[in-house]
């Protein structure tokens, strides 16, 4: 009886690809621990959600290991009042403007689009702060209510909300954040106003039509690609239309018999949006009117049908500053984050916050929330 032999290598191939299973089983172990190690206070491991679903809980990078990743060594603390928990939360100014792109544009925008923003709610936040700080809590420097300051996602919200797309939209946020830290908007060597809407209709409007005052940066330009194009038709019915006016306006003398001769767009701006609409004997501005009907935007015309009228939007928000919807589109098209922004805030250049060269910029400015993304 012939004795099968043995190779004398294999206990030794055994025993070297047992020591590399171990390892790599230790390396997997410590990074999936790494990855809970979030600084927001509102993240816990495992929670339950209003639906009583155990949340995903998904490994995303520590801003921690972002800031060695992306070599930036300088950090700015600021208070941020959460309105949802009432609280104020000091934090990381980057973690901070992670958590408003989380909130204020979708994750599946274009990733050069997602730093647009980025540098956009920086440069934002740190206007905001250097004229008043937030008008909700005068404790905070700016606070999570988008009426107020700018929208805001914890790390808890993000997990409701991105369900098993958590880290990875995680990690492509603040990535883009984390690109361009630091990095801000400014004017003649002063931080910018940047407000940003949701989508132009084509065209972005000069701030003296929306707001109080005429800055140099925030000019009405083509928004060309638009992805997505928001209109919107808002019916009203003749009985309620009536009612809404009358209400609001009771001296307007509109009746259901004259309406469709009494109402009418009084003036529009070269953009097409509405500068002032004619409600019988009251003429109301655009912003007046897109709040009466609660309409998108002040771009609409007027359509006739056979009851009632209808209200044709383009675009969503206020049209100031950089589109949101025009920034996806001009990404999609090949521009780069620094072109988008150049292209929608007016003679503008990209400075480093912090670096000299920055000045405090002069109180006074009007105050100016933006608008959600709707
Ligand atoms: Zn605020």
């Amino acid at each position: 009886m012939k004795r099968k032999k043995h190779n004398p290598l294999i206990p030794v191939l055994l025993t070297v690809v047992l020591l590399a299973l171990t390892v790599l089983l230790f390396l997997l172990v410590r990074m999936l621990m790494d990855g809970r190690g979030f600084r927001t206070d509102s993240c816990e491991p495992e929670k339950r959600t209003e639906a009583g679903e155990i949340a995903i809980v998904t490994p995303a990078p520590t801003l921690l290991d972002l800031y060695v990743y992306f070599d930036w060594t300088e950090t700015t603390t600021i208070n941020v009042y959460d309105h949802r928990a009432d609280k104020i939360v000091p934090m990381d100014l980057e973690e901070y403007i992670v958590g408003v792109v989380s909130a204020e544009m979708p994750a599946y925008y274009e990733f050069e689009a997602l730093k647009a923003q980025a540098v956009a709610s920086r440069t934002y936040t740190l206007y905001r702060m250097a004229h008043g700080r937030c008008q909700t809590n005068p404790d905070a420097d700016v606070c999570t209510n988008s009426k107020c300051c700018q929208a805001f996602s914890t790390h808890e919200r993000m997990q409701n909300t991105w369900g098993k797309d958590y880290a990875n939209n995680y990690n492509r946020i603040a990535e883009a954040v984390m690109g361009t830290a630091g990095e801000v908007l400014v004017y003649d060597g002063k931080l910018c106003d940047a407000l940003y809407h949701a989508c132009s209709g084509g065209q972005t409007e000069d701030s003296e039509h929306v707001y109080a005052n005429a800055l140099p940066y925030l000019r009405g330009v083509d928004s060309p690609y638009e992805d997505p194009m928001r209109t919107e038709d808002v019916a009203i019915g003749e009985d309620a239309l009536i009612e809404l006016i009358l209400t609001k306006y009771p001296d307007s003398g509109i009746t259901d018999d004259n309406y469709r001769d009494l109402i009418a767009i009084d003036k529009a701006y070269p953009s097409g949006r509405v500068e002032t609409l004619r409600l019988g004997k009251e003429t109301i501005t655009g912003k007046q009117a897109r709040n009466l009907f609660g309409l998108r935007s002040t771009m609409f015309t007027i359509i006739w049908p056979e009851d009632g009228i209808v209200f044709h939007t383009k675009g969503f928000g206020h049209g100031v500053g950089m589109s949101q919807n025009g920034a996806n589109g001009m990404a999609k098209h090949g521009s780069k984050y620094r072109d988008i922004l150049l292209h929608y805030y007016t003679d503008v250049s990209i400075a480093s916050y912090g670096a000299d060269g920055i000045a405090t910029p002069a109180p006074g400015d009007a105050d100016i929330p933006p608008e959600p993304e709707g």
